[in-house]
């Protein structure tokens, strides 16, 4: 119980520390607001008495790379958070923060800058309390909502030198569920080229790319199978130039999703084998899978643990899965035992009504204190 009330107390700095975050503005792709926010940040870190924080860049993207160590040593927990939001800037001017009762809202409050508030406060506690935990790395990035392709690398480093992850994205609803599985992400875009033709003067000679395409999308939407969790959907098209021309390009852009390795693989065949119909048109398909999906293989023992730990502060933790992706996927799908939503309790992400509970920050930020000193024991 000691835990709970260490954090309780520190409800109102934890609020203001996260109104701070959220006042600067950290859209994916404005990378001079990134480094300004990961100079702010790496600075709160390097106020925790033993922790040694450093901002490292891909290209003009900065992630900041804290360690805790341990005198029990051993292989380090990864916490990953990151501090990117989907929100451009100025967004504030629109949508400022504001309290309403419990709820705070604001820009990327939710996703996730309440997580990186309650990664910075259980670091100071396990800091605080010395040796009951393995050490720590806290990697927080800057570039995971548009596909994570400047952080992935290392990600991965870093993720194969642990004994476990810990996502600090938000869980799911107001009862806060943990992620124990995601859907696997894949992109792919299609070309089509056929030959163009006056549609008045000689249209038997043209190829329609739009209506080659058209029959590809009915095509490869109905590999979607929902009860097996598996979607296909193409979500951009584009082709022609002039309505009295027989057009000769087209193209679509798909996303999927799958629940497995053996649903993308299946997708994967079916693009690759995709073909044009007729004489005089072309088929190009590029792409595959971006997210790996995480299975729940990957994630079910981190979870049992983390309900143990939940036991302990009073809190009845349940599990779900999404099919939205995060980097959680990268490090499940290497094998290592990941475990999701762990970040702060809210709703919203990506809308105009983002928010999360101020008074479940507390609980949130003791229970990955606690899952983090419970995976000492964790192999
Ligand atoms: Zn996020």
């Amino acid at each position: 119980m000691e835990i709970k009330a260490y954090f309780q107390d520190r409800q109102d700095a934890m609020v203001n520390l996260l109104k701070e975050a959220a006042s600067l503005e950290t859209p994916s792709d404005h990378p001079p607001s990134l480094k300004a926010f990961a100079q702010w940040w790496a600075g709160l870190l390097r106020g925790i008495r033993g922790l040694e924080a450093e901002i490292l860049f891909d290209g003009d993207y900065p992630y900041v790379r804290a360690f805790l160590p341990s005198p029990r040593g051993g292989k380090p927990v990864l916490w990953l958070a990151h501090f990117d939001t989907v929100w451009p800037l100025s967004s504030l001017k629109r949508m400022p923060l504001r309290e309403e009762g419990d709820r705070l809202f604001g820009p990327g409050v939710f996703d996730m800058k309440g997580g990186l508030i309650q990664g910075l406060f259980a670091l100071r506690y396990l800091a605080e309390r010395g040796e009951a935990h393995p050490p720590v790395v806290f990697l927080c990035t800057s570039d995971e909502e548009i596909g994570s392709h400047h952080s992935r690398a290392a990600i991965e480093k870093e993720a194969r030198e642990s004994r476990a992850v810990l996502v600090l994205e938000p869980p799911v609803g107001e009862e806060g569920l943990l992620k124990t599985w995601r859907k696997g992400i894949a992109d792919y875009r299609i070309r089509v080229k056929g030959r163009s033709a006056h549609a008045g003067g000689e249209p038997e000679k043209g190829r329609s790319a739009i209506r080659e395409l058209a029959r590809i999308i009915l095509e490869v939407e109905s590999w979607t199978d929902f009860q097996a969790g598996l979607t296909v959907n193409v979500g951009v098209v584009r082709g022609g130039t002039r309505s009295n021309v027989v057009p000769e390009e087209a193209e679509g852009e798909v996303d999927v999703r799958v629940m497995d390795e053996g649903q993308a693989r299946m997708i994967h065949e079916r693009m690759k084998t995709l073909a044009p119909s007729g004489d005089g048109l072309l088929v190009e398909v590029t792409g595959g899978l971006n997210r790996p999906p995480m299975e729940r293989r990957h994630t079910e023992a981190l979870f049992r643990i983390a309900k143990e730990a939940g036991e302990t502060l009073g809190l009845r933790l349940q599990e779900t899965g999404t099919g939205g992706g995060s980097d959680g996927n990268f490090t499940a799908a290497m094998g290592i035992p990941t475990l999701d939503g762990l970040g702060a309790v809210g709703d919203g992400a990506h809308a105009q009504h983002e928010h999360i509970w101020k008074s479940r920050l507390p609980e949130r930020a003791a229970l990955l204190a606690a899952l983090t000193e419970r995976l000492s024991r964790f192999p």
